[in-house]
């Protein structure tokens, strides 16, 4: 276990983590004391130096994004904490909720306190009751210890469960009462965000790194990770893997790596494709077994660490079905607003499900190809280019797959030995 470094995820074991006396009682609320006594633009720039970069996606440095925020305005700032976790397979921010919602609690007070914000809303899922609750307890509790209302308030807002709603921009009109539909960009949310103000929007896990990084230091964060990718994050491991669950190590560490901390893939069986961020990211096969996952790795090899979700395919899973699978996701949750994405995902699952059934073509390959590259770049919001990554990367690697799906008249593969899929499927 050397290979794992927990910070967030430092007492998750113990029964009563996500209380206010657990969290004290290991020095919880300390940083954001700390960070009251300095400047907030010192606290910015410390967050700068730490190389803290988001963990909902995209990476951006998080102490950049803090800086964005314009100054003696005269303006209302907001905090935004997209805590609508729901990319297939991401399982991080969940967990963290559950077993520590203070060290968010004490990031929002920190975070609202660099950017000058009094108050700061978490966006959550509707689904996640259990979250809900645990989460309305400890703000509760915050204000009941006095370390809300003093100038800082945080709201939680339960949204409603649309995948669209992860994507910032649709976060805000969301939250605004507005369906939850990306926004045109510029203005970005740091200029004109919620109700037009300036604001920031930050993932849960990126905003519970602070504390730690206030209360230990720049340096000390910048001493885990890898040149660029600072830091230590929670990897969600999922699928045919023994022991699956959270991973906190070390941005940079390998799948071979954490795959041995999990116990291997499940008895018997061998790796045949995963995904290093979601679904919405290219796949990857047992080639990449040693790429680094961090920023910079797992973009050099040909995808990207999105939200470090791993999920694991042994040899019993047809990457047909896996992709028909997700795309249906995709072609559900298109919130409609652009064409590429709207009639192309429609599409896209037609084609994939007429192979998957062996009723296809050769030809069809080339067509979702070329729908694929009408939709890549071409999508008003990542969430079509995200629905062809699984598509143009299993083509890549498991063409000759495909083409057996024809030549058998049919997915020549078991759903009940793969155990993922089982009666899964609406096809
Ligand atoms: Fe909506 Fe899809 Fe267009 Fe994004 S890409 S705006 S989800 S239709």
């Amino acid at each position: 276990m050397s290979k794992l470094t927990p910070v967030l995820s430092a007492h998750w074991d113990e029964k009563d983590s996500f209380t206010i006396e657990a969290y004290t009682r290991h020095g919880g609320y300390a940083a954001s004391k700390k960070a009251l006594a300095m400047d907030p633009d010192a606290v910015i720039q410390m967050v700068k130096d730490s190389g803290l970069r988001g963990r909902g996606g995209a990476g951006f440095p998080t102490g950049m994004k803090w800086g964005f925020i314009p100054q003696g305005d005269n303006k209302e700032h907001y905090l935004v904490v997209n805590a609508d976790e729901s990319e297939p397979g991401t399982c991080k921010d969940t967990p963290l909720l559950m077993a520590n919602p203070h060290v968010l609690i004490e990031g929002c007070i920190i975070a609202c306190h660099a950017i000058r914000a009094k108050r700061a809303f978490i966006y959550i899922r509707g689904e996640v009751t259990h979250v809900v609750r645990r989460v309305n307890a400890a703000i509760a509790d915050a204000y009941k210890a006095g370390h809300l209302g003093n100038g800082i308030d945080v709201t939680l807002h339960i949204g409603a469960g649309a995948y669209i709603c992860g994507e910032e921009t649709a976060l805000l009109d969301s939250l605004e009462g507005f369906r939850g539909q990306p926004r045109l960009r510029p203005p970005f949310p740091a200029i004109a965000g919620l109700y037009a103000r300036p604001t920031v929007v930050n993932n849960v896990e990126s905003i519970a790194s602070v504390p730690a990084i206030i209360a230990n230091g720049a340096e000390w964060y910048q001493s885990f990770g890898t040149e660029k990718s600072k830091g230590m994050t929670l990897y969600s491991l999922s699928g045919h893997v023994n022991n699956p669950g959270q991973f906190e190590a070390p941005l940079g560490i390998t799948l071979r790596e954490i795959l041995e901390l999990a116990g291997g893939i499940r008895t018997g069986h061998t790796l045949k494709f995963w995904t290093p961020g979601g679904s919405s990211t290219p796949i990857f096969t047992d080639a990449h077994l040693d790429t680094p996952l961090d920023y910079e790795g797992v973009s050099a090899a040909g995808s990207m660490l999105g939200t470090k979700a791993l999920q694991i395919f042994d040899e019993t899973t047809c990457v047909v079905r896996a992709v028909l699978r997700w795309t249906e996701f995709y072609k559900h949750e298109s919130c409609g607003k652009c064409t590429p994405c709207r009639e192309g995902t429609w599409w896209l699952v037609q084609i994939l499900r007429d192979l998957e059934n062996g009723t296809g073509t050769e030809a069809d390959l080339d067509k979702l190809l070329d729908l694929c590259d009408n939709i890549m770049g071409r999508s008003f919001c990542a969430l079509g280019d995200g629905a062809t990554s699984p598509i143009t990367s299993s083509i890549k690697y498991f063409r000759d797959e495909y083409i057996a799906h024809l030549t058998n008249g049919g997915c020549p593969f078991d759903p009940v030995k793969s155990t993922l899929f089982a009666g899964a499927l609406n096809s």
